[in-house]
């Protein structure tokens, strides 16, 4: 089947055209500053997938450049389709399906609507892809659209889990709870580890860390999440590139205060400034935090310090929880490729039983090829899972639209 994956930002947007047969992307697209004047657009074809600007009209927003990318489907050469009406299928991410999603839907006026009213949970996010899917109607109206929600896998959390301890007429009234996010990388890794251990999802305690630019922590039990770091919004938990993860609430306040601010700088100052990047004051990527610390930069070395010691104490603390403990499984670009840094976290961890393969661990895996890396006896294993979560959700689009057809 060939599936569209969009994934719509507040500023930016990413596609793909998948085959989802042979699983091979055909198309990349990667619009970002939307909105600004810097906004740029560029698109890459198969075979060759080298990246080709997009021109970016003054004024358009993130459906805009979306038609502008349809438009340039149709007419480049090297685009591998002639119209667009040959996508039989359209997937789109879709940040916050708050208690309304349990899993992913195809897109009816019903669900649209309600993805729509979720956008006082993800404000940036949400508006963008209703956006999105209402201009892929107009356009593609006979074509099937799904929506892909990040938070589907965690509405397994049980009230303990989710609620904050708030005075509850902010629940009631404002829907404040902890809905988690990174839902399709978690379910994904959690999955493929079922199968790199050749076990049943049933039976296996699983924490699966994503840790990317942004970052959260899983437990995954019997195949479902009870706990996961993220709360009300992909700002708390851990520390991540940019993001302060969890902090203590009095700071903000004390903050605004003392320095006389807004909200809106505020919530930029903990969403953009801080994490990796506040902390080290070179650059909210790990790679590069990594080489000034080696370089001698004691801030980075802090930074990297503190990023190793929350991820290791969430990974106990979900250990605490869980009914059992399986395997630990590492995903996305810090989790996947850094060998360094799961050899810091997992030092850390070995009087738990998490017992790391230095030697397998060094070696450099093959995109989508997921492996185990602790000894053979390590009484809880350490998977590495390979993710690319436009291919997920192709995947995921695929098997509704299919299961659809089937009735
Ligand atoms: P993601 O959001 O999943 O694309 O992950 C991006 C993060 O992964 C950035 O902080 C990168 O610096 C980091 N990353 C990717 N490859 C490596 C690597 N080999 N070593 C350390 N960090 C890496």
């Amino acid at each position: 089947m060939l599936v569209l994956v969009v994934n719509a930002g507040s500023s930016s947007l990413k596609c793909q055209l998948i085959q989802t047969d042979g699983k091979q992307s055909l198309m990349k697209a990667l619009a970002e500053r939307v909105g600004t004047p810097d906004a740029s657009m560029k698109v890459a074809f198969a075979p060759d997938m080298e990246w080709r600007p997009v021109p970016v009209p003054e004024g358009a927003d993130v459906p805009g450049c979306l038609s502008i990318l349809l438009d340039r489907m149709e007419s480049d050469p090297a685009s591998p389709i002639r119209s667009v009406e040959q996508i039989q299928a359209i997937g789109n991410r879709v940040v916050a399906g708050g208690e309304y999603f349990t899993e992913s839907v195809l897109i009816d006026e019903d669900g649209l609507q309600k993805i729509d009213e979720c956008s006082t949970l993800a404000p940036l996010h949400n508006p963008a892809a209703v956006a999105c899917i209402r201009l892929l109607q107009e356009r593609l109206p006979d074509t099937p659209q799904t929506a892909v929600f990040d938070t589907a896998f965690h509405t397994t959390m049980p009230p303990k889990a989710y609620m904050y301890p708030l005075p509850m007429r902010y629940y009631t009234d404002l829907h404040i709870r902890r809905y988690g996010a990174h839902g399709t990388s978690h379910r994904y890794a959690a999955a493929q580890a079922a199968r790199l251990l050749d076990r049943d999802i049933r039976d296996l305690g699983l924490i699966t860390c994503h840790l990317g630019n942004g970052g959260s922590i899983t437990a995954v039990n019997g195949g479902v999440s009870i706990d996961t770091t993220m709360g009300l919004t992909p700002l708390e938990g851990l520390m991540m590139g940019t993001r302060s993860g969890s902090i203590d609430p009095a700071i903000v306040t004390y903050v605004m205060r003392h320095d006389g601010i807004g909200f809106d700088e505020m919530e930029s100052i903990l969403n953009k400034e801080s994490g990796i990047l506040g902390v080290s004051g070179i650059s909210g990527d790990m790679r590069e935090v990594m080489a000034a610390a080696d370089d001698g930069n004691e801030l980075a070395q802090l930074a990297i310090d503190m990023y190793v010691f929350k991820v290791q104490k969430a990974i106990g603390s979900f250990y605490a929880i869980m009914r059992r403990t399986d395997a630990v499984v590492m995903t996305a670009g810090i989790g996947e490729n850094s060998a360094e840094l799961r050899e810091k976290v997992f030092d850390g961890l070995a009087h738990m039983g998490m017992i790391l393969d230095k030697e397998k661990n060094k070696v450099v895996g093959e995109i989508g090829v997921n492996r185990i890396v602790s000894v053979d006896d390590s009484p809880i294993a350490i998977c590495i899972v390979t993710t690319d979560e436009e291919m997920r959700i192709a995947r995921e689009t695929d098997a509704i639209c299919e299961a659809q057809a089937k009735g």
